[in-house]
């Protein structure tokens, strides 16, 4: 973390980072969000390696996504007026593939920090074998919502039908992420460019974070068991830049 001297350094080389990854449409407004990001930690005087930190724990990341979702969660004629999602309603906590969707270092630790206390019990795998083990089996809500990640926050649909035919592998219209998710997406991506050299910026599979937490795993475990390759990030950004073209 030394080659940066200033956070000014850094503001000046996001304009240089590579964009390789982040959808074209997006590298303005991820470009953009991060210079914001650094230029408030600049007036916060944010020491730099904590603001490294912050970075590479996708913290920068999430504060973007979570600003940007804001208004499209307050949008009276937007998706999430439209949801027709309700608490014990969790198609959408059954996951395709082992993945389960990519998480930040952060989101994976406080994940795991929430699960702790359950680990042992009955988790959703006990409901649907591909369920999110963070998914309580009886009444189907999360056991770890408020440490839920940005990828659960972000998903929402009009049509439960929808979201159980997904769950059962079709390929239908009608639910998925919001476009603050692809933002923190392309944000990460762009932060893991900015890095490169320097420290890595790891991402998580979800579920696996999860399932080494209730099944009671250290965090160092449990994170270890889950960490993507070099990938992964790549592949989720594009899966969901293309998804909401549709
Ligand atoms: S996304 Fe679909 S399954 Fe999930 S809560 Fe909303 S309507 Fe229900
Ligand atoms: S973390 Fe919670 S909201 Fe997200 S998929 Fe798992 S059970 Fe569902």
């Amino acid at each position: 973390m030394k080659s940066f001297k200033t956070l000014t350094d850094l503001r000046v080389r996001v304009a240089k980072a590579s964009t390789k990854g982040v959808p074209p449409a997006l590298r303005d407004p991820a470009r953009g969000a991060l210079v914001a990001w650094i230029d408030t930690a600049i007036q916060y005087e944010m020491p730099l390696n904590a603001a490294l930190r912050r970075l590479r724990d996708g913290d920068a990341a999430e504060a973007i996504g979570r600003t940007a979702i804001a208004p499209q969660l307050a949008d009276p004629n937007g998706p999430a007026a439209k949801a027709a999602c309700a608490p014990g309603c969790a198609f959408c906590c059954i996951l395709s593939g082992d993945d389960g969707g990519t998480i930040t270092q952060a989101e994976a630790r406080r994940l795991h920090q929430a699960l702790v206390p359950v680990a042992g019990a009955p988790d959703g795998r006990a409901w649907n074998a591909k369920a999110c083990p963070s998914l309580d089996p009886e009444t189907r809500l999360c056991r770890a919502y408020d440490a839920r990640p940005m990828i659960c926050r972000s998903y929402m649909s009009s049509d439960v039908s929808a979201c159980e035919m997904i769950a059962s592998g079709a390929t239908v219209q009608g639910a998925g992420v919001l476009g603050a998710h692809t933002l923190y997406l392309a944000v990460l991506t762009l932060t893991r460019n900015l890095l490169r050299g320097i420290v890595r910026v790891p991402t998580y599979s979800l579920s696996r974070v999860a399932a080494g937490a209730v099944d009671g795993l250290s965090e160092d475990d449990a994170l270890n068991s889950a960490r993507h390759g070099t990938h992964e990030l790549d592949d989720e950004v594009a899966r969901q830049a293309a998804m909401l073209k549709r």
